[in-house]
C-alpha cells in the first residue's frame, strides 16, 4: 500500500461506509502486508438482480479503489440447479456495469479435490463423520435454539470406516440421501449451524463442469468460506443472513490454516425493494411459468431486464451509493432507483417527438405539399448535442389527450377557438373537428397556424399558454410502445403473509401501444439506444424493434415522485 492511496483515502468524503472503513483500518494495521482481495460469488442458478449489483458494487468497488484485486468466483456446489447459461450471463451482467476481474475467473469446483481431501483430513482428526440416518432424522435431531440436539447413534463411527465409507459414497455405491458427511462439533451449541452440520450429500446428476467425475458434493456452508480461504481473499463480504454462519466458516478455517492468514468475513444488508421480488427461485417461477417474458423481460429486476428497459449501469450504480451499506435490513423505495435513472438519462438522452396516441391535426391555411425543417435543440443540458431538423408540413398527429372538445377550466392546450404552439414551429388556432358520430371519438381537429409566429429566427412575440409535441403525418414512423408498471401490487411482495405470491402480480403491468408515431429521425435507431419522449418520458429502443416496425420500452416516466417526496 503506498502512501499516496493512503493520503487519498483519508480526504473521501464522509459517506464511508462502516465496510470501508474496517478496510482502511486494516490497511493502516498493516494487516495481509497491504493487500486487497476480494470476491463476488454468485451460485450460477439464475441470472444476476438488481441486488446482486449492490453486491457487485463493493466487492469490485472496494479493490479498485483500494488498489485491490476482486475476483469471480461461482459458487457451483449444486449441480442439479446450475447451468452455462447462467454463468455466461453473469459474466455479461458484470461486464455491462463495468467491472472485471481479468484473468480471476474462479469456480468452487475448481476446488472440489481440495475439499475433498480436507473432508477426509477432518475425518481422520475424528472431527467428521458418515451419517447413514435420512435427512428428516437428523434435522429433528437438531434440536431448537432453546434445545440441545441428540447425538447420532454413528457420531462416533471409527475414522477407517468413516473414510472407506465417505469413498464408497464418491464412487456412487450408495443412493441419494442415504448418507451424509458431518462434521463433528457440538450438538448443544446455542448456534444450531454448530450442531454436527451437514457438509457432503450424494448427488448423482452430472455437474456443468466436472460432469460425472463426483458421486458427492460439498454443501455451500463447506464450500465458500474454504474457497475465500484457497483464492486468499482478504475481506469476505457477504449479506446479513451469514453472520450467524461465521463462527462455522472460522471453525473449518481453524483446521485448515497454516500460518495467522484468515478471510474477513463482514456483512452487509441486502438490498430490497419496494414492489419487487428478489429471490432467484420466484423470478425462475415467473419466468418458466410464462408470467414475464423472460428472464430480461423490463419489468424483471434482473440486470438483464432492467438493461433492456433502458436502465444505464451508472444509474444502477449511483441508486447503489445513495442507498450504501449498513447493517441493517431495510426495503428501498424504488421510486429510488427510478430517480436515479431519470437523472442519468436526462444528462445523456437526446430528447425528441413521439405520439403515443396520434389525433391528427389538418391545417387548413398551411400549403398542401410544402415541407419546412424546423430546428430543434437536441438536449437543453448538454450543448455538445447540437440540433436536429425535423420536417413540418400540413398534418400533424399530437396526442389524443392534448385536445378537448369541452375544455375544464385552465386547459391550456388545443380545444376550440384555443391556441397553443407546435413546440419549435408555428401557433395554431383549432378552427374545428369530426366526431365519429356513433362512437363519439374525436377523429380529426381543424386549425389555422400564424405564419408569423414560426420559433427560431423569426420568432414572434406572441406568447401562448400551451406547447405541444407533435410530429408531421406524412413523415412519421410507425412504433409500438410497451408502457410497464409496477410488476407486483404489493408494496412488499416478499414480506406480505400472502400464501401465493403469484395473487399480488399487477395484472397491468404490461400495457402495448400500437400505432404509434415518432418522428423520422428515429428510423434508425438500434436497440438500446435511448431518448427522451419530450412531456412523455424516458423510453428504449427494444431487441424486437425492425427498421419495419419500431419498438421501444418506457424506462420510467418524467414525474419524479422521489424528488417530490424530498423537497
Ligand atoms: P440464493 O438464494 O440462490 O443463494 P442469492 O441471491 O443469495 O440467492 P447468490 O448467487 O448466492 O444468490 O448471490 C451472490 C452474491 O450476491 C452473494 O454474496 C450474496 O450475498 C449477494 N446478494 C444476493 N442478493 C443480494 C441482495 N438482495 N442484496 C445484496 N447482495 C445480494
Ligand atoms: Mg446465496
Amino acid at each position: 500500500m503506498n502512501d499516496e492511496i493512503i493520503r487519498d483515502k483519508e480526504e473521501i468524503k464522509p459517506s464511508k461506509s462502516f465496510i470501508e472503513q474496517f478496510i482502511i483500518e486494516d490497511l493502516k494495521a498493516g494487516e495481509n502486508n497491504g493487500a486487497i482481495t476480494t470476491r463476488f460469488p454468485p451460485e450460477p442458478n439464475g441470472y444476476l438482480h438488481i441486488g446482486h449489483a449492490k453486491a457487485i458494487c463493493l466487492n469490485f468497488g472496494m479493490a479498485l479503489k483500494y488498489g485491490g484485486k476482486c475476483n469471480l468466483r461461482f459458487d457451483d456446489t449444486n449441480p442439479i440447479k446450475e447451468d452455462v447459461e447462467y454463468v455466461d450471463s453473469i459474466k455479461e451482467d458484470i461486464h455491462w456495469l463495468g467491472f472485471d476481474w481479468k484473468d480471476r475467473e474462479y469456480y468452487a469446483s475448481d476446488y472440489f479435490s481440495n475439499l475433498f481431501n480436507f473432508a477426509v483430513e477432518l475425518i481422520q482428526k475424528g472431527l467428521a463423520y458418515v451419517d447413514d440416518q435420512p435427512a428428516d432424522l437428523i434435522s429433528a435431531q437438531k434440536g431448537t435454539p432453546s434445545q440441545p440436539g441428540t447425538e447420532s447413534p454413528y457420531r462416533d463411527r471409527m475414522a477407517d470406516l468413516n473414510i472407506e465409507l465417505f469413498g464408497r459414497m464418491n464412487k456412487g455405491e450408495f443412493e441419494e440421501g442415504s448418507r451424509v458427511l458431518r462434521a463433528k462439533i457440538d450438538m448443544t451449541s446455542p448456534n444450531m449451524h454448530m450442531r454436527d452440520p451437514i457438509i457432503y450429500r450424494i448427488i448423482k446428476s452430472p455437474h456443468h463442469r466436472t460432469g460425472t467425475k463426483w458421486n458427492v458434493y460439498p454443501m455451500y456452508d463447506f464450500a465458500h468460506g474454504q474457497s475465500d480461504y484457497f483464492e486468499g481473499v482478504t475481506h469476505s463480504l457477504c449479506t446479513l443472513e451469514f453472520e450467524v454462519h461465521r463462527p462455522l466458516y472460522d471453525w473449518f478455517i481453524d483446521q485448515l490454516k497454516t500460518n495467522d492468514y484468515r478471510p474477513r468475513q463482514i456483512e452487509f444488508n441486502r438490498l430490497n425493494l419496494t414492489y419487487t421480488m428478489m429471490s432467484k427461485r420466484k423470478l425462475l417461477e415467473l419466468v418458466q411459468e410464462g408470467k414475464v417474458r423472460g428472464w430480461d423481460d423490463p419489468r424483471m429486476p434482473t440486470l438483464c431486464g432492467l438493461r433492456r428497459r433502458g436502465y444505464t449501469p451508472e444509474s444502477i450504480k449511483r441508486f447503489v451509493d445513495l442507498i450504501g451499506y449498513t447493517k441493517v435490513e431495510a426495503i428501498n423505495d424504488v421510486s429510488l432507483l427510478e430517480h436515479a435513472v431519470r437523472e442519468d438519462l436526462n444528462l445523456r438522452t437526446p430528447r425528441v417527438f413521439g405520439v403515443l396516441n396520434p389525433l391528427k391535426v389538418i391545417i387548413k391555411n398551411y400549403p398542401e405539399g410544402k415541407v419546412e425543417d424546423v430546428e430543434l435543440i437536441n438536449n437543453p443540458e448538454d450543448e455538445t448535442m447540437g440540433k436536429r431538423l425535423i420536417p413540418f408540413s400540413r398534418e400533424v398527429y399530437i396526442e389524443q389527450d392534448d385536445f378537448m372538445e369541452l375544455p375544464p377550466h385552465k386547459f391550456f392546450r388545443l380545444a376550440p377557438g384555443m391556441e397553443v404552439r407546435l413546440k419549435g414551429a408555428y401557433i395554431i388556432k383549432c378552427e374545428g373537428f369530426k366526431k365519429n358520430a356513433s362512437t363519439g371519438a374525436i377523429e380529426e381537429v381543424y386549425c389555422t397556424y400564424d405564419p408569423e409566429t414560426r420559433s427560431g429566427g423569426n420568432i414572434s412575440e406572441k406568447k401562448v399558454k400551451g406547447t405541444l409535441h407533435w410530429v408531421s403525418a406524412q413523415h412519421a414512423v410507425d412504433a409500438e410502445v410497451r408502457l410497464y408498471d409496477r410488476l407486483f401490487n404489493h408494496e412488499d411482495p416478499a414480506g406480505s403473509k400472502c400464501e401465493d405470491y403469484r395473487t399480488l402480480l399487477n395484472s397491468d403491468s404490461l400495457k402495448v401501444l400500437t400505432g404509434c408515431k415518432v418522428e423520422p429521425s428515429l428510423g434508425s435507431a438500434k436497440p438500446l439506444d435511448k431518448f427522451q419522449f419530450q412531456r412523455l418520458g424516458y423510453f428504449c429502443v427494444d431487441y424486437d424493434s425492425t427498421p419495419e416496425k419500431l419498438v421501444f420500452n418506457r424506462t420510467v416516466q418524467l414525474k419524479d415522485t422521489w424528488s417530490k417526496i424530498n423537497k
